[in-house]
């Protein structure tokens, strides 16, 4: 498959131009919706069914596989949204230097849309099989929390016998097998405003108020479990000479453990239900709604299975966890034996410098492919 991929690889950094050009920042439907329709006529030009979940207000979720296929074992992950806002691709397009490709989106996750669908293609040209045992998702909102593909996703793998989610590899090429889970919250404070100067006695700080809970609530941090309460952004105020009459604080959290989950939000929840400052009043928005990517002993013989693979056309296969968030939860916690960075190699997404390592997208699509192949093999 490797010979034919090499052949590939001007068409494949063609398509990679395309869509790294295509604006679609989470926000941005109808951009992502045009990413969504080039991957659709490629999928259906190789004899997959696509079906296209339409979303009012964000792009829309698509669900292929091959058309002849009743029960696929495999679910894949894939992403369409980026977070970049709309001008970016023309102010700073794809562009290529010294091995790197550059361009919003080129690594998280452009090239693994360009991945997966290649990896579907040598399978094909090669005449061996596994494409015909996929389920593949391809989202639109996983940058802001796949509110509207995240139970689709836990649908579709449900019953599913491996998940592979398309996240780009580490930079040093590595696999991810665990993530940490969380959510974010947003505590809403109001006091009552007064002259700090000719009348102070009457008002009420809802930023004294927040001081309050900002520090009960970092007493939840427990590093040695991974648990982590982090209010990483306050607001509120009116003026200097102002008794602050409202005040918010945006907490976000990180978790090791699905379990750690309920504990914490009652705790989150008890600390945000009583005020300190009488008269103050207090509003709680939000919740922990992303399980964590935990490595089970299934992850670990599915990670064995890459290994070999590996090794067979001459890839050292590592795997390391990471805090970051992923689509990975959600297969995760449908009790799917998952592995994430499926995606080819490169580093600093989110950033303007964000790379893709030119080779690894030849590389870790025959990986892919081989994977995917290995996986469907009856033994
Ligand atoms: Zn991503």
């Amino acid at each position: 498959m490797k010979k034919y991929l090499q052949s590939k690889e001007d068409e494949m950094l063609l398509l990679l131009e395309r869509l790294v050009n295509i604006d679609s920042g989470s926000a941005n439907k109808a951009g992502i919706d045009e990413v969504g329709g080039i991957l659709k006529s490629e999928y259906e030009r190789l004899g997959f069914t696509v079906e296209v979940i339409e979303e009012p207000n964000n792009g829309n979720n698509l669900l292929i596989q091959y058309e002849d296929t009743n029960s696929p074992e495999i679910i894949v992950v894939a992403h369409m949204d980026t977070v970049f806002k709309v001008g970016t691709a023309s102010e700073r397009p794809f562009s290529i230097k010294e091995g790197r490709a550059y361009g919003p989106g080129v690594i998280d996750m452009k090239a693994s849309q360009v991945s997966l669908l290649y990896a579907v293609k040598a399978l094909i040209a090669n005449k061996r099989t596994g494409f015909e045992n996929l389920r593949i998702v391809l989202n639109s909102d996983e940058e802001i929390g796949s509110p509207t593909s995240k139970d689709l996703i836990e649908q579709q793998a449900t019953g599913k016998k491996f998940a592979l989610i398309m996240e780009p590899a580490r930079k040093d090429g590595s696999l991810v097998t665990a993530r940490r889970g969380g959510g974010e919250y947003s505590l809403y404070v109001t006091g009552k405003a007064a002259h700090s100067g000719i009348e102070p006695q009457n008002g009420i700080s809802a930023i004294d108020e927040l001081a309050h809970k900002i520090i009960k609530l970092h007493t939840l941090t427990n590093h040695e479990e991974g648990i982590t309460v982090n209010v990483g952004l306050i607001e509120g105020g009116e003026s200097v000479n102002t008794v602050a009459p409202t005040a918010v604080g945006h907490i976000d959290i990180r978790i090791n453990k699905a379990e750690q989950a309920a504990v914490l939000a009652k705790q989150i929840e008890d600390i945000c239900g009583v005020s300190d400052l009488p008269g103050t009043s207090l509003r709680l928005e939000g919740g922990i709604d992303r399980p964590p990517l935990v490595k089970t002993d299934k992850t670990i013989q599915l990670l064995q299975i890459i290994k070999h693979v590996g090794n067979a056309i001459g890839i050292d296969v590592t795997d390391t966890a990471t805090g970051g968030a992923s689509d990975a939860s959600f297969t995760s916690v449908a009790g799917v034996p998952t592995i994430d960075g499926l995606g080819p190699i490169g580093g600093d997404a989110h950033t303007e410098k964000e790379y893709l390592e030119i080779p690894s997208l030849i590389e870790r699509t025959e990986l892919l492919a081989s994977v995917i192949e290995k996986l469907s093999t009856k033994e």
